[in-house]
């Protein structure tokens, strides 16, 4: 078993030929069995809610996490490759803010083979990323999310339309914000783009790197909603784990 820190020598020194992740010997930008198991076991006895895709207990044999029982988003369904903890938690980490841009590509094939398992016979007109303000693409100098976007658009041949949505709102780090100060946050931040209107009536797959409260993926559904759109799926790299209800409570003010 490889160890953290033998992984974490990989995503800081990217030379390294095999896996992008670990370091090992393999085909190059493939996340070797190795890493795919780990990310696999964080995954161990939870469940992929089936309308959020973040993952739960499944305790009581519920299928659907308490937060999209009460409150049920607007889009068909959401999935994600692995649980947002540790390595993948890591890697993402690397992917966003370390400039390691080419992760794109194997973590978009991850999500493409995902969305093939899932929908074999689904057709979408078209892959929409969620936009990063224009401030903040200055800085990072890319849309992580956009990369991934096109990705899965090659793999599956689908038109990439990064036009559709827009951000207008520049909005500060969600981490620290619970799930309603996080809501708040996105409220109109986000306006159709100049070719929602190619997609009205039509079923689209919206992507995202992390999914963790979903306040970010709802309002842009809202938004393309607002434009026409008929349906959306979604799909992130990884999803956040479910907190138990108690646990979630607003932060007394
Ligand atoms: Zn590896
Ligand atoms: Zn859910």
């Amino acid at each position: 078993m490889l160890s953290a820190i033998t992984g974490l020598k990989a995503l800081i020194f990217p030379e390294s030929k095999g896996c992008p992740l670990c370091g090992r010997q393999g085909a190059p930008y493939q996340i070797c069995r190795f890493c795919l198991q780990m990310w696999a076991d964080l995954a161990e006895g939870l469940v992929p809610c089936t309308k959020c895709g973040r993952f739960h207990s499944g305790q009581k044999g519920e299928m659907i996490c308490w937060e999209c029982q009460e409150d049920e988003p607007q889009y068909i369904m959401s999935r994600a490759v692995a649980p947002f903890e540790g390595l993948v938690r890591e890697a993402v980490h690397y992917f966003k803010f370390c400039g390691r841009r080419e992760l794109s590509y194997p973590f978009g094939e991850l999500m493409a083979a995902l969305i093939v398992q899932l929908f074999p016979f689904r057709t979408f007109s078209a892959v929409v990323p969620v936009p990063l303000h224009i401030n903040r693409l200055r800085e990072r100098g890319y849309n992580q999310a956009a990369l991934l976007a096109g990705v899965i658009a090659r793999i599956l041949e689908i038109p990439l339309q990064e036009e559709a949505l827009l951000r207008i709102k520049e909005t500060p780090s969600q981490t620290f914000l619970s799930r309603q100060e996080r809501e708040a946050n996105m409220k109109k931040a986000f306006i159709p783009g100049k070719d929602a209107l190619l997609l009205k009536g039509k079923r689209v797959l919206l992507v995202d790197d992390v999914y963790t409260t979903g306040a970010t993926v709802k309002e842009c559904c809202q938004v393309l909603a607002s434009a026409g759109v008929g349906e959306v799926y979604v799909v992130a790299l990884a999803a956040g784990i479910v907190k138990d209800k108690k646990d979630n409570k607003p932060k007394e003010v």
